[in-house]
């Protein structure tokens, strides 16, 4: 069988360029995506989004990294409400696999506690260190609820069937990991912040700060041997991009 993919916008996020693409200058405002997918077997949500507490609390959710970033997440579009507008609910959801623990790919984790948390052992271990907390680079605040935490170090096949992977894409993070999907259009690969934009994969242009440019390299790589096998890329950040991809409730195809 072939999962069913939807796409949401919980909201966008402005930072430095050169961020996102070494040597650029000004500033650039990305999406925040977050993704639902459909199998016979359960719901699976990739990412969660930023914490809406942001609204009032930013300091305190991104700490030192707050002045880096400007957040529009207007009212309703964090990503709770949207799978309400699917008439779906937080229960509905069966794992929620985190690509990391940044404050715009994890800030709703709390908001479902009945899912089993997919995270690799490895930004698990990141994120509960007191020099990455202090630097603002992981708050526990955005998933000190979840109760049912699975760490994974390696893939993961969801379903055992091989249509929801979960694999290793380490480089932005110490444990980032991207998801392989196969749809009825084929294979799709969630890629997430290994990959912000198609200009990241195309020149191979590196953003400005990475945990571990080598991994990031290998990643980006191994990113284009899939495409060259036909895998569709979604890039993680890319404005331009984005435009391309149907929102919920329409599927991505
Ligand atoms: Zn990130």
């Amino acid at each position: 069988m072939a999962v069913r993919l939807f796409a949401f916008t919980c909201g966008h996020v402005t930072g430095k360029a050169s961020g996102f693409l070494e040597g650029e200058s000004g500033t650039l405002t990305v999406p925040v995506p977050v993704f639902l997918i459909e199998h016979d077997q359960g719901r699976v949500l990739f990412d969660t989004g930023v914490n809406p507490g942001v609204r009032r609390e930013k300091h305190e959710l991104l700490g030192a990294d707050a002045e880096n970033w400007s957040i529009d997440l207007p009212e309703g579009a964090e990503i709770v409400p949207q799978l309400a507008r699917l008439g779906l609910k937080p229960s509905d959801i069966r794992y929620v696999v985190n690509s990391h623990l940044h404050y715009d790919h994890c800030g709703c984790n709390n908001c479902f506690p009945d899912a089993v948390t997919v995270v690799h052992a490895r930004e698990w271990r990141a994120a509960q260190r007191p020099n990455t907390q202090a630097a603002g680079i992981y708050n526990p605040l955005n998933y000190d609820r979840i109760t049912r935490r699975r760490e994974i170090d390696g893939e993961l096949d969801i379903f055992d069937d091989g249509t929801v992977v979960v694999f290793p894409t380490p480089g932005h993070t110490p444990g980032h990991q991207s998801l392989r999907l196969e749809t009825d259009s084929g294979t799709v690969v969630l890629a997430a912040d290994c990959c912000y934009l198609k200009r990241t994969l195309d020149d191979l242009h590196l953003p400005g700060t990475m945990y571990n440019r080598e991994q990031m390299l290998a990643t980006l790589m191994d990113l284009r041997r899939m495409q060259g096998e036909g895998a569709r890329i979604v890039y993680g950040h890319d404005p331009d991009f984005w435009r391309s991809v149907p929102q919920a409730p329409s599927p991505v195809r």
